[in-house]
């Protein structure tokens, strides 16, 4: 019998509402809280930075089942279902006896999982009146899929992108801009925080926490101008919770269930997306699934960072928010996962691996190119740096099995393709590459600067 290697739903099977963890976590994260007077914000507090619908969802902690606004499952059907596939060469060149399927959010025109959030976040802003959206992105894949849906709703889109990978992943700028996005390199003369940024360090090459201080400012000097992130907050993980409702169909339709979900980590949204659906089984029903979140060696805050209140950006301008975090002022290596070099994670990520419901691995950088070599080779696409991250962690799962036998069944998410990273491919090839790690004492340095600021 010829073995089915890859699921897809119809498109009256794609989901129409999200999932709101928040709603059954056994314990609730700690409230966001202003700087100044360290009371809990409200959502409307949120909402003059933000979307109002996007403010109220990131505060809701009862309904566990959000509707997808119409519109946006219409544009969902561009590109949804996204692929479940069995990773059958990838087992065979693992001689593992685990089961390996992943979730390939690679496959809309814009080529990562982003798009999932940017086209509800641009839909709200569209519906409340809002003209102008800014953001912040790393490698560009947010930016990108930002500047799409911007277009496709009718907003204006200002992009701030990490200076780093600006230079290295140039082509992602020319995608926000053939969607008639504005893009500045960050940091930039163009805000103070840019500016101030840029005095004390000029060769500084931007993370994302300075980019999103330079956006977060744009959009509280410009009238009809909201910020949009595409990662950390709890409202990007539950329009991203379409990923594990539609996986978990699938892997119905595969007659399997995962004993192990893994996903790469930058802030947590296609960790959240593909793992949530399938965590409120363990919290609900005793299930025993694992969760893996797979971060880089350079930026090690789920492993290494400690549990406390810090700013989302560098310059502090967001609310306090309660995370692991490696301090608001940290500069990540520049590595070529510009989406994992961001110092904190979500809140609801944090307070899960408090009560062990999840936890992180880091991965040197050399092994997530091996391990995005070795996926391409066998299953035909080339990921995304950022996605060789949990593609290397679910290699390691999978040797293990191959060592004691067991027959686990691994899902991982795709978070994107890497066509746009290529020159950081040839690095690697040319042997180019180094491994990143920091030292005990850079991280408690990092931290102990915190405690004074705070
Ligand atoms: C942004 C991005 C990430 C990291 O962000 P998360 O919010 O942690 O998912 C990972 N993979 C790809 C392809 C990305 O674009």
């Amino acid at each position: 019998m010829s073995k089915q290697k890859k699921f897809l739903l119809q498109e009256n099977e794609i989901p129409t509402q999200w999932y709101n963890i928040l709603a059954d976590m056994p314990h609730k994260p700690l409230p966001p809280i202003h700087p100044a007077t360290k009371q809990p914000l409200g959502w409307e507090d949120l909402a003059h930075i933000f979307p109002a619908e996007c403010a109220k969802q990131e505060l809701n902690t009862t309904d566990r089942w959000i509707d997808i606004p119409e519109e946006v499952i219409e544009k969902y059907k561009f590109y949804r279902s996204t692929p479940l596939v069995r990773a059958y060469d990838l087992e065979k060149a693992l001689d593992t006896p685990a089961h390996i399927y992943f979730k390939n959010e690679s496959t809309n025109p814009l080529g990562s999982h982003k798009i999932n959030s940017a086209l509800a976040q641009c839909y709200y802003c569209k519906q409340e009146g809002t003209t102008n959206v800014t953001t912040e992105t790393g490698a560009g894949q947010w930016g990108a899929a930002l500047a799409y849906a911007a277009k496709i709703f009718g907003l204006s889109a200002a992009v701030y992108q990490v200076k780093i990978s600006m230079l290295q992943k140039p082509y992602r700028s020319s995608i926000m801009r053939t969607f008639d996005a504005v893009v500045n390199g960050s940091p930039s003369m163009s805000t103070r925080a840019g500016k101030d940024i840029l005095t004390a360090d000029p060769n500084h090459m931007g993370s994302l926490g300075t980019a999103i201080s330079e956006a977060i400012e744009l959009a509280t000097t410009t009238p009809h101008c909201k910020y949009v992130l595409g990662s950390v907050l709890n409202h990007v993980a539950l329009h991203q919770s379409i990923i594990g409702l539609e996986a978990e169909k699938q892997m119905q339709m595969a007659g399997e269930y995962p004993d192990m979900v893994i996903a790469c980590f930058g802030g947590g949204s296609n960790f959240g997306g593909v793992a949530f659906p399938f965590m409120r089984h363990n919290i609900l029903e005793g299930r025993t699934t694992e969760f893996i979140a797979a971060e880089p060696e350079s930026c090690p805050k789920l492993t290494r960072g400690k549990f406390q209140y810090d700013f989302g950006d560098e310059a502090g301008y967001t609310p306090l928010l309660p995370m692991f975090t490696l301090g608001h002022q940290f500069k990540p290596a520049n590595i070529h996962a510009g989406g994992l070099r961001y110092h904190g994670a979500g809140m609801i990520v944090s307070q899960l691996i408090k009560d062990g419901l999840m936890h992180g691995v880091d991965i040197p950088q050399l092994e997530s190119f091996r391990a995005g070599i070795l996926f391409a080779q066998t299953e035909g696409i080339i990921p995304a740096p950022e996605s060789s991250h949990a593609i290397a962690a679910t290699i390691r799962e999978a040797l293990k099995c191959k060592e004691t036998g067991e027959e686990k069944v691994i899902l991982f998410n795709l978070s994107g393709h890497g066509l746009i990273d290529m020159s950081a491919y040839d690095q690697y090839i040319n042997g180019d590459l180094q491994n990143y790690s920091i030292s005990d004492k850079e991280i408690s340095d990092n931290v102990a600067q915190l405690e004074q600021i705070i």
